[in-house]
C-alpha cells in the first residue's frame, strides 16, 4: 500500500471511496457503516488530524496507552473511543472510565467488573473464530450464556459482535469469518458487527459489518511499540 507519501485527508478520501463502492455493491447505505480510526501506537496528534477531517470514532488497544492521550483527546465534542484490544479484569474499571465501547468482553467475569464500575457502558463480545493461538475472544459455543450473563449487566448495552479473522494477504480469506460472526449475530439478535480492517474492509462490508477498524490505510505504518 503506497501509503507513506500522501496525506491523512488524501488516505481517508481513498477510505471513503471503498467503503462507497463496497456499499454500493452490496446495496448498503455508506453512512450505516462507521469508520473507526485505529491510533494505536500513534501520538494523540494523530487523533486530532483525523477528528479535524470529520472522523469521530477512534479505536484503542491499550488502556494504559489510550490513559496517556487522553487527556489531550477528551474534550473533542462528539468523540467515541473504542477499546478494541483484550482487556484484562484487573483493568476493567480504568477502562470503564476512559472509554465509550468496550469491544472485547470475553468472559462473564469480565463483564460483572465492568459493570461493577458503575457507568453505562456500550459493550460487543468478542468472538474466536480462528484457531490461532494469538488470537483473543470468546467461543462460539460459549456466546448463550456470555449473551445472558452480559445482559443481566443493569450498567452494560450490548450491541453487537467483533471479530479478527487470521492475517491473510487474500482479502477474501476472511470472508467466511465474517459470514460466521454474522450468523451468530443473528442468532442473538445483535445489531451490531464490528469486523473488517484495512485489508479486508470491502469483504466485510459485503457480509453485513457495520463497524471497520482501520488504521493502516489512514495513517500509514504503525511505529514500532
Ligand atoms: C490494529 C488493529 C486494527 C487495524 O488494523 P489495520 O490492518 O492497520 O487496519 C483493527 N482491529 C484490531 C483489533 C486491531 O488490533
Amino acid at each position: 500500500m503506497p501509503v507513506a507519501d500522501s496525506s491523512l485527508s488524501e488516505r481517508y478520501q481513498r477510505v471513503r471511496e471503498r467503503i462507497e463502492r463496497a456499499a454500493a455493491r452490496a446495496g448498503r447505505r455508506p453512512r450505516d457503516i462507521t469508520l473507526i480510526a485505529v491510533t494505536k501506537l500513534f501520538p494523540a496528534s494523530a487523533i486530532g488530524e483525523a477528528y479535524a477531517l470529520g472522523i469521530r470514532d477512534f479505536g484503542e488497544n491499550y488502556v494504559q496507552e489510550f490513559e496517556g492521550k487522553r487527556p489531550e483527546v477528551a474534550a473533542l465534542p462528539g468523540a467515541r473511543f473504542h477499546l478494541i484490544g483484550h482487556l484484562q479484569s484487573n483493568k476493567s474499571s480504568i477502562a470503564a472510565g476512559l472509554f465509550h465501547v468496550i469491544q472485547t468482553v470475553d468472559s462473564a467475569k469480565l463483564a460483572r467488573r465492568l459493570d461493577a464500575a458503575g457507568r453505562r457502558l456500550e459493550v460487543m463480545l468478542e468472538v474466536k473464530l480462528s484457531p490461532e493461538e494469538s488470537k483473543r475472544g470468546a467461543s462460539p459455543g460459549s456466546l448463550c450464556e456470555l449473551v445472558e450473563s452480559v445482559r443481566a449487566c443493569p450498567n452494560l448495552n450490548l450491541t453487537g459482535l467483533m471479530t479478527m479473522p487470521p492475517w491473510s494477504e487474500d482479502p477474501d480469506a476472511a470472508r467466511p469469518y465474517f459470514i460466521r460472526l454474522r450468523e451468530l449475530a443473528r442468532q442473538f439478535q445483535l445489531p451490531l458487527l464490528s469486523m473488517g480492517m484495512s485489508n479486508d474492509l470491502e469483504a466485510a462490508i459485503e457480509e453485513g459489518s457495520t463497524h471497520i477498524r482501520v488504521g493502516t490505510a489512514l495513517f500509514g505504518l504503525r511505529p514500532r511499540p
